[in-house]
C-alpha cells in the first residue's frame, strides 16, 4: 500500500528520496510542487527525471480524500466538506472566510478534526454524544488544510477545534502542525496555529514545553467544578489545576490563553456565574470567547 504524502516531514521525504537513489533537494522540489504549486501527481513535476516520477509515484499517494458533502454557507463565506476516508469513516472540516476589513488583510481559518467521533462527551456536542471510533493519523489532519489549498483556498490560520480532542492524539496532532508550519510545506506560522483542548493537563503541558508556541485555546465553560463537570463529563482535573497549567503555558510561551465559553441558557450563563468567571481568571492575561452554544438534539440545551 503506498504512502500517504501528507503525513510525511520534508526530512521523511528526504530519506524517502535518498533510498531510491535521488539527491535530497528532490524532496524540496516535490514539496513546492505540493504546497505552492497544488500538483495532483508526480506527472505534473516537471523538473524531475521521469524515472524518479515513476519510482515515487509507486511509493508515495498523492491524492486527497474524496469529498462526500460540500456545504456552503448563504454568504459563501463558509464552506463545510465531509471527507470520506479509507477505512470507511468520515471527518468534517471547515473552511471560514473573513473579508478584508480596512487596515487588516483577508483572513481564512480552517478548522481541522484530529479524531474521528470524542471520548469527552461533552453534553452540548452532537459529536461528543456519539462517542469516540478512531484517531486520525497526521496525514489525514493536514489532508483537511490541503483539500482546500487544492481548491484555491489558502488558509492564514489553522484551528485545532473540530471533532475529537487534539490533545489525546498528540503524536499525530504534533506531526500535522510541524508539518502545516515548515516552511518547505505550507508554511503557516506558528502564531496562526491554534491548539483548542477540553483541559487535558499532561497536554498542557506538554504544549508549553515545545519549542514551536501555538495558541492555545481551553473549553472552560464553567467557572466551577461542579458545574464543569455536568458540562464535560469526562473531565478530571480541576479547575485549578487546569489553571495552573494553563499559567505554565502563558509563562513559557508568553502567549495569552483563550478560555471558550459555550453560552447554555439557564444552565450556565447567570449574572452569579459570570462574576464567578471573572474571580477564577482575575489578574490572568487571557481572553474569554462566549460562544453561543449550537442547537443539539437534546431539548434541554437551549441558546
Ligand atoms: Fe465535542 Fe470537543 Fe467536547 Fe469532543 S471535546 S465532545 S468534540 S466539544
Amino acid at each position: 500500500m503506498k504512502q500517504s504524502i501528507w503525513g510525511v516531514t520534508p526530512a521523511e521525504l528526504e530519506d524517502i528520496v535518498a533510498t531510491v537513489g535521488a539527491e535530497p533537494y528532490r524532496a524540496r522540489q516535490i514539496l513546492a510542487w505540493l504546497y505552492q504549486r497544488n500538483a495532483a501527481s508526480f506527472d505534473e513535476m516537471t523538473d524531475l527525471p521521469a524515472g524518479l516520477r515513476s519510482v515515487l509515484d509507486n511509493r508515495l499517494d498523492l491524492s486527497l480524500p474524496p469529498v462526500l458533502t460540500l456545504q456552503e454557507a448563504d454568504d459563501g463565506l463558509t464552506r463545510k466538506l465531509l471527507l470520506q476516508l479509507p477505512d470507511g469513516e468520515t471527518v468534517e472540516t471547515v473552511l471560514m472566510q473573513y473579508p478584508e476589513a480596512p487596515g487588516s488583510r483577508e483572513r481564512a481559518t480552517v478548522c481541522v478534526s484530529t479524531q474521528v467521533g470524542c471520548a469527552m462527551g461533552c453534553v452540548f456536542c452532537a459529536t461528543g454524544q456519539a462517542g469516540f471510533v478512531r484517531n486520525l493519523p497526521a496525514d489525514q489532519v493536514v489532508a483537511q488544510v490541503m483539500s482546500f489549498v487544492r481548491d484555491v483556498h489558502r488558509p492564514t490560520n489553522v484551528v485545532f477545534m473540530g471533532m475529537g480532542e487534539p490533545l489525546a492524539n498528540y503524536a499525530s496532532m504534533w506531526k500535522a502542525v510541524e508539518i502545516l508550519n515548515d516552511g518547505r510545506c505550507l508554511g503557516l506560522g506558528a502564531r496562526h496555529i491554534t491548539v483548542s483542548t477540553v483541559g487535558l493537563v499532561p497536554g498542557i503541558r506538554r504544549l508549553a514545553r515545545e519549542k514551536l508556541q501555538v495558541n492555545l485555546a481551553v473549553s472552560l465553560h464553567a467557572p466551577n467544578d461542579a458545574l464543569r463537570r455536568q458540562l464535560i463529563p469526562t473531565t478530571g482535573q480541576p479547575i485549578a489545576e487546569l489553571l495552573a497549567a494553563c499559567r505554565e503555558f502563558f509563562e513559557a510561551s508568553g502567549r495569552r490563553v483563550t478560555f471558550e465559553y459555550v453560552l447554555i441558557d439557564g444552565v450556565n450563563d447567570s449574572r452569579d456565574l459570570a462574576r464567578e468567571l471573572t474571580q477564577i481568571l482575575r489578574g490572568f492575561p487571557c481572553h474569554v470567547n462566549l460562544i453561543p452554544v449550537n442547537p443539539t438534539p437534546d431539548a434541554s440545551i437551549r441558546r
